[in-house]
């Protein structure tokens, strides 16, 4: 094939001299470290390029690589990549397997992705692979060891309705490759019944702590994806919202301070009451968005011993969440965490740029690397990926743009970030 054996020449002509034991022809070429390949970085002809830029972004994923020659490893045993011992017992192996393919040492911890589809062998279609498979596939690529996944924050009449019962079967398939969390399927959905009747029952508070309850028994590691603010992005997508200091979020805070378990929380940054921004403009959503940040505080203030983790940053669709209302905040609440998410694709197309951690180049901007600098124990990996068997999710890949930001980190920024403070504040097992 031209495009095999025109890698082939270019790879053997790069990597005589300067291959590091273990690195790709992918990771060569890409001189800034971005994780994607420029048609400036790839340097070859644009036919190949545009073959291998499947989503047509205008740069090839390492995900995309996949399969190609650039992502072909030369120079060394893959052992030497793996800090991960995986244990080669039962139904382990496929993960082990996996892991063998990766070309990055396994090390950190996402957290925060969703899962959809049923597990088990029905899950799979023919031949192919699962939504478990496909994310230790994408986790194996950017080297994530371990992977925090939940249901989304879902409303009173969410079609498709995703359980954390449908997801905790992953978690005993690959119990070191993901943990869980739980709570968007149920406990948001009883505060949207709320929210929508305009009342607060006893039964609905009753059924809350049951559900909290529930879950905990479960073994989640964390109460999530709850939301009180979540935009409307298609027809078939609705608009979900609560004020961040509704009783039963007060009371969420308090079962989370109980139990020890952090609570992930989406919410569109709205200071102010403000006019929908004229990319949302879709019929689920309202004409005005309300102001929520000063509940927030006051969610933040009811219980500082409820560790609160607001998911999302680096996908900003107000405009409104700056470094400087982040570094506030912060400094204010010291229960308050923030997870990365970095919008990819055709999301960061529509993003404000002004809020966005990268410049036009890709690179990290300064103000936030000195956020990072000033808070280095309250930023998490977040990425979300929606990981769905055989569908391309608009999320889909926003694992490597903000794997891409972290690589970008000073090494003890990303061991803080992507290790250490989620294995804190998670009580995750080293
Ligand atoms: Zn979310």
């Amino acid at each position: 094939m031209a495009l095999r054996s025109w890698c082939a020449i270019l790879a053997f002509n790069l990597m005589v001299p300067v291959f590091s034991w273990g690195q790709t022809p992918f990771n060569h070429l890409d001189a800034n470290g971005d994780g994607y390949l420029s048609p400036q970085e790839f340097k070859g002809p644009p036919m190949a390029f545009n073959r291998l830029d499947r989503n047509h972004d205008g740069r090839i994923s390492f995900d995309e690589a996949e399969g190609s020659p650039l992502r072909e490893q030369k120079g060394g045993p893959r052992e030497q990549l793996q800090t991960t011992p995986q244990s080669k017992t039962g139904r382990q192996e496929a993960s082990a397997s996996a892991t063998a393919a990766a070309t990055r040492p396994l090390i950190f911890i996402d957290t925060h992705n969703h899962l959809v589809g049923k597990a088990g062998p029905g899950a799979r279609r023919s031949g192919g692979e699962g939504p478990a498979e496909m994310a230790l596939r994408s986790m194996n690529a950017n080297g994530i060891k371990l992977s925090l996944i939940m249901p989304m924050p879902q409303g009173t009449e969410q079609p498709h309705r995703l359980y954390v019962d449908d997801i905790l079967p992953y978690v005993q398939q690959y119990p070191d490759r993901f943990a869980v969390l739980g709570g968007g399927d149920t406990l948001n959905v009883t505060i949207q019944e709320s929210v929508k009747s305009g009342q607060l029952t006893d039964q609905m508070i009753r059924r809350f702590d049951s559900d909290a309850d529930a879950l905990v028994k479960k073994g989640i590691v964390g109460f999530g994806e709850m939301t009180a603010e979540h935009v409307s992005m298609r027809s078939d997508h609705p608009y979900v919202a609560a004020a961040p200091d509704h009783t039963l979020f007060l009371r969420l805070a308090d079962l989370a301070a109980k139990h020890n378990l952090p609570i992930d929380f989406h919410m569109e940054s709205v200071p102010e009451d403000m006019p929908l921004p004229a990319h949302l403009d879709q019929a689920n959503n309202p004409k005005v968005l309300k102001a929520n940040i000063p509940a927030f505080e006051r969610l933040l203030d009811h219980n500082p011993k409820a560790n609160i983790v607001w998911v999302h940053m680096g996908w900003d669709n107000t405009g409104k969440r700056t470094v400087a209302q982040t570094r506030q905040l912060l400094g204010k609440h010291p229960n308050l965490y923030v997870s990365l998410r970095v919008a990819s694709g055709m999301q960061a197309k529509r993003i404000e740029r002004a809020t966005f951690p990268l410049d036009d180049q890709g690179r990290l901007k300064a103000d936030w690397l000195a956020l990072f600098k000033e808070f280095p124990d309250r930023f998490l990996i977040g990425s979300d990926e929606i990981i769905k068997s055989g569908d391309d999710h608009p999320s889909a890949d926003s694992i490597t743009s903000t794997m891409s930001m972290i690589r970008q980190l000073p090494e003890d920024l990303q061991k803080a970030i992507g290790i250490d403070n989620p294995q804190r504040l998670y009580r995750l097992k080293k």
